[in-house]
């Protein structure tokens, strides 16, 4: 038996060690993507409830030399627990801001507004504010176009630090969307207190409509709190026509989700905004 255990020991010791250096190859490829450039956004497309585009979120996408598109599943997390979504989230935060004073100078484009999700890390980061305005007054961003979605997960760092941040850049004009709402804790007081523009609907909400009653309470009722709170309130996940109606059935006058379109890149997103065509 004792040498069984030994055997199963060897066992997990390689194992162990074969996970930590297949985690040091995956965080050296995110790091080398990041200093080459490889990240790029895609644009999904939102709607307001006369089916008008008004604008997208930004979501990221690698660009991988061999496994072609990475969806931000498969390495967020990581760049999440190495730091890296640092200046990985600094370079969304630039190409974002690039895009939006192109387009401030394009007509039809002038009044589109983008969403960028910020993490945590980066929120907590001591330089976060100078950042952020410095790259808005660098390309000339008028700052109501740029909209800063985070979740409560951020909020649960360090309540008051955030928040401080948060009114330092609203007071500069940019927007903050609170995103998958509902899906945290004391939601009520964060909208309270937090210098809010927008909360996002989270998608389990949505495709809960028309099965589950109690979703479609939970919709009606934070769209009642959002216009008595004086917030707008955007649903993501907006799948189906079905949906569609439903939302709109309960007051939602902005949408987000594959029926519209799935996050394009950037000529995609482009063609489409210039079909204008709807479901
Ligand atoms: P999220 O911020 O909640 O973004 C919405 C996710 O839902 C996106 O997945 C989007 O493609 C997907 N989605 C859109 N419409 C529908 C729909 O109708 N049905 C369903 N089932 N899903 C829909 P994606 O692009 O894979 O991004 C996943 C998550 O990765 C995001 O969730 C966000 O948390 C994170 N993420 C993406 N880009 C960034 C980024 O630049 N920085 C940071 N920190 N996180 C990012
Ligand atoms: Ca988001
Ligand atoms: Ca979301
Ligand atoms: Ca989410």
């Amino acid at each position: 038996t004792s040498i069984a255990a030994i055997g199963t020991l060897l066992i997990l010791l390689h194992l162990l060690q074969s996970d930590l250096s297949e985690t040091s190859t995956q965080e050296r490829e995110l790091r080398d993507g990041i200093t080459g450039s490889q990240f790029e956004l895609f644009y999904q497309p939102q709607h307001d409830g006369k089916g008008r585009l008004i604008g997208a979120e930004a979501l990221v996408r690698w660009r991988h030399p061999e496994r072609g598109l990475v969806a931000p599943g498969e390495f967020i997390p990581l760049a999440e627990r190495t730091g890296l979504i640092l200046p990985l989230g600094q370079s969304v935060l630039e190409q974002a801001c690039r895009q939006l004073a192109r387009w401030s100078r394009e007509p039809g484009k002038a009044g589109w507004s983008l969403a960028v999700n910020v993490s945590a890390l980066q929120m907590q980061q001591a330089g976060f504010v100078a950042t952020v305005l410095g790259l808005i007054d660098y390309h000339g961003v008028v700052p109501g176009r740029l909209k800063l979605e985070l979740t409560e997960g951020v909020l649960l760092q360090d309540f008051d630090q955030v928040s401080a941040k948060m009114h330092q850049l609203r007071s500069a004009g940019i927007a903050f969307a609170l995103d998958d709402f509902g899906t945290g804790y004391s939601s009520l007081q964060y909208l309270r207190r937090l210098p809010l523009e927008q909360i996002k609907i989270d998608k389990s909400f949505v495709a809960e409509l028309g099965r589950q009653d109690r979703d479609s309470a939970i919709v009606g009722t934070v769209l009642v709190l959002g216009r008595s709170l004086g917030l707008q309130v955007i649903a993501e996940g907006v799948e189906n026509a079905e949906h569609w109606q439903l939302l709109s059935g309960l007051g939602c006058r902005l949408f987000q989700g594959y029926w519209f379109s799935v996050p394009m890149a950037l000529p995609d997103f482009e063609a489409y905004a210039e079909a204008g065509r709807l479901p």
